[in-house]
């Protein structure tokens, strides 16, 4: 089996990563940047987003793993004291595998030229650094509203718990295949009404957002990453056809997860 290690960089996280892969090749495992079987993350949350879409290429045969080296984190959910025990159970191959539904996101410019397909594991969040956006929104061809505000979120639901938990979205499970579009700050008065809830769209059901009015740029966020964008005539949004594989080697339900990132701990 071919494995790779994404470090946050630290010197923590360096140091595990080292012992690591020096452990792993000892139990002849082939270190592979390339087309890796199992990608290790070690650092936090964001190391684990970096790590996804370095490999983004080879979703299909590439699973992740995550080691925290900071507080917990949702998807680096294995302890520095864990590693030794990963290891080994990491070198007891064939290892599970779970499959989540990620984002797809397509950006279409006015001119029908360009066309940017991202794949999101989080979540894809549209703002402007110039007033309030404007969007008409549509959901499988059929006009929904007219959005007037600060943005809009569309989150995966491994990402329902990240920036759309904060927006006041819903928490979903991953084992459904389903998108959720949440509000930020959405501007409700006679003039301009939007739906005020989240809405939880299922596998084929496409969501539209074209913005009218004044031209603007746009600040498209796919996970970490930001960028800005002019001339945008379309932001399309569904379920992707890839899925992301998490190798497991114990069970961690996502509620359990759940409850282990927000709700304080029993004893407490
Ligand atoms: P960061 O370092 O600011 O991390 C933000 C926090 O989000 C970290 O505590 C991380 O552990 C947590 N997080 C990431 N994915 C999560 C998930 N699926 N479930 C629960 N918590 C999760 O930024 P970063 O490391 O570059 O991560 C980018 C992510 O930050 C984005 O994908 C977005 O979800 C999140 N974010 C959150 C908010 C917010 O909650 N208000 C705002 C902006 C971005």
């Amino acid at each position: 089996m071919k494995f790779a290690i994404v470090s946050k960089g630290d010197e923590r996280s360096n140091k595990i990563q080292a012992t690591m892969k020096q452990h792993l090749i000892d139990f002849d495992l082939e270190y592979d940047e390339t087309t890796p079987d199992l990608v290790i993350s070690v650092g936090g949350d964001g190391t684990f987003l970096e790590a996804f879409h370095q490999y983004i290429h080879c979703l299909s045969r590439t699973s992740f793993i995550g080691v925290h080296t900071g507080h917990l984190g949702f998807y680096a959910d294995w302890t520095p004291e864990e590693v030794e025990k990963l290891i080994i159970e990491i070198a007891k191959t064939p290892f599970q595998v779970v499959e989540y539904p990620i984002l797809e996101v397509t950006i279409r410019d006015q001119d029908g030229g360009e066309e940017n397909r991202f794949l999101a594991l989080n979540e894809a969040t549209i703002k402007t650094a110039e007033g309030s956006v404007v969007f008409d929104v549509e959901i499988k061809g059929s006009h929904f509203e007219t959005f007037r505000g600060d943005g809009l979120c569309i989150a995966t639901p491994s990402g329902s718990t990240a920036y759309n938990k904060a927006l006041g979205g819903g928490i979903i499970h991953p084992s459904l295949e389903a998108i959720q579009l949440t509000e930020i700050a959405s501007i409700n008065n006679r003039v301009f009404r939007t739906i005020g809830s989240p809405l939880i769209l299922p596998k084929h059901h496409t969501c539209m957002l074209k913005p009218i009015g004044q031209k603007k740029t746009f600040l498209i966020a796919v996970d970490h990453f930001t960028k800005n964008y002019s001339n945008v005539k379309s932001i399309q949004c569904r379920v992707a056809k890839e899925r992301v594989r998490f190798a497991r080697f114990r069970p961690f339900p996502f509620w359990d997860r759940v409850r282990d990132s927000f709700v304080a701990d029993d004893d407490v």
